[in-house]
C-alpha cells in the first residue's frame, strides 16, 4: 500500500471506482478527480487514515481538511446547519463551495479533520467520479489537493503521479478537472455573520447578492486567520521566482499570457473561467520549463479572477 515505489493509475470507470472504494474502506488513500482539482481522500471518520493524508502530503497538521459528503443530509450528521447555511447548501450543492459551520456534538470524524476548531468544512463535489465514489462510501471523505503540501495543485492524473507516486495507494484517473481552482470556502456563523474564507469559483459578490441580501461579509473584528489556519502567504509554489502583472517577459522568463499579452502557456484570451481551469496547468509547465523565472499577466480582479488572483499571489510569495 503507501510504502510501495509505484502508485497504481487506473481509469476512473466502474472498475477503478470499486477498487477505490475497497481500499478507502480498508483506510487507504486514493486520489479523486473532483471538479475543482483531483483531492487525495481517504475515510475522515478514522484517525490512521486521515494521518496518512497528513504525511503523504507533508502537510502541518494544523491546517484542517474538507470533508466531502454525497448529500446535504449526510453533511448534517457532521455539521450544524441554520437557515442561512441551509439555503447555501440547498443551492449550490453539489458545487465548488465549501461552508464552514459549527461542528455538530458527537460528529464521528477523526480529530485531525477539524485540527481541534469548533467548526468543520463540508462540501458536496459536483463531479461524477467523485459522486460515485461517495455513493458507494457508508463514510465521509477528507480530501485536500492530491499534491506535496505548499506545491502546486493538481488539476490532471498525471500532476498527481508527478507529486505523489509511491506515497499514495491508488490515482483515479478522470482527465482534466473542470474548475480547475479550490472551492470557494464560506463560514457562516451561528450569530448570522459570514465571510469568505477563501475565494474560489463561486465569487463574493454573488454570494452576498444571492443569499445575504447584498450585505457585505461581516467578519472584520474575526481572525480569518485563525478560522481557516491552512490559508499560508506561500502556497500552489512552482519553486521559481514569480512575476505578477508582467505585460512582457524578460529573457529568462517563462511568459503566463491572458487577454491581450501572449505567452509561452496561454490562460485564455478573454475567459476568466477557462484562465482558472488552465491556471495550475500553465503553472505545471512554468514549473517544468528549463526558464529560471515566471511571469504572469495582468489578470481582471472580477469574478473568478480574484480566485486566480489570490492564488497566483501565494504563488509569487516566498
Ligand atoms: P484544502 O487545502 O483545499 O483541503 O482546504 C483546506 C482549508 O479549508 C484549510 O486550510 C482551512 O483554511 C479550511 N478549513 C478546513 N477545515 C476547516 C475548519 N474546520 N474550520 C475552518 N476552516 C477550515
Ligand atoms: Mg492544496
Amino acid at each position: 500500500m503507501s510504502g510501495k515505489n509505484v502508485t497504481e493509475v487506473v481509469p476512473a470507470d466502474a472498475e477503478g471506482i470499486a477498487k477505490a472504494v475497497r481500499i478507502l474502506a480498508l483506510g487507504g488513500i486514493v486520489a479523486v478527480p473532483t471538479e475543482t482539482v483531483y483531492g487525495l481522500a481517504a475515510r475522515a471518520d478514522k484517525a490512521e487514515a486521515v494521518a496518512k493524508i497528513y504525511a503523504a502530503k507533508g502537510r502541518p497538521d494544523f491546517n484542517p481538511l474538507i470533508v466531502h459528503v454525497r448529500d446535504v443530509d449526510q453533511a448534517k450528521r457532521f455539521g450544524e446547519f441554520d437557515g442561512a447555511s441551509e439555503d447555501v447548501a440547498g443551492g449550490e450543492w453539489p458545487g465548488p463551495l465549501t461552508l464552514v459551520v459549527p461542528v455538530a456534538d458527537n460528529a464521528p470524524i477523526a480529530r485531525a479533520v477539524t485540527a481541534g476548531l469548533p467548526s468543520i468544512a463540508l462540501r458536496v463535489p459536483n463531479h461524477a467520479v467523485m459522486r460515485a465514489v461517495l455513493e458507494k462510501c457508508d463514510f465521509p471523505l477528507a480530501a485536500p489537493s492530491a499534491n506535496r503540501s505548499g506545491f502546486i495543485s493538481p488539476t490532471s492524473a498525471a500532476h498527481v503521479k508527478a507529486s505523489l507516486d509511491g506515497r499514495i495507494d491508488l490515482i483515479l484517473d478522470g482527465g482534466a478537472t473542470q474548475a480547475g481552482l479550490e472551492s470557494t470556502i464560506l463560514a457562516i456563523r451561528a450569530d448570522g455573520t459570514w465571510q469568505v474564507l477563501r475565494p474560489g469559483p463561486v465569487s463574493e459578490a454573488y454570494l452576498a447578492e444571492t443569499y445575504f441580501g447584498g450585505r457585505s461579509a461581516s467578519g472584520a473584528e474575526l481572525n480569518a486567520k485563525l478560522e481557516a489556519p491552512g490559508q499560508l502567504a506561500s502556497h500552489y509554489a512552482p519553486g521559481k521566482p514569480v512575476r505578477l502583472n508582467a505585460i512582457e517577459p524578460r529573457a529568462d522568463e517563462f511568459m503566463i499570457g491572458f487577454g491581450a499579452v501572449s505567452g509561452d502557456c496561454m490562460l485564455s484570451e478573454h475567459s476568466l473561467e477557462e484562465a482558472a481551469a488552465r491556471l495550475y496547468d500553465c503553472l505545471h509547465q512554468s514549473a517544468a520549463s528549463a526558464k529560471p523565472r515566471i511571469a504572469v499577466a495582468p489578470i481582471p480582479n472580477d469574478g473568478v479572477g480574484a480566485a486566480i488572483n489570490d492564488r497566483l499571489s501565494r504563488a509569487a510569495a516566498d
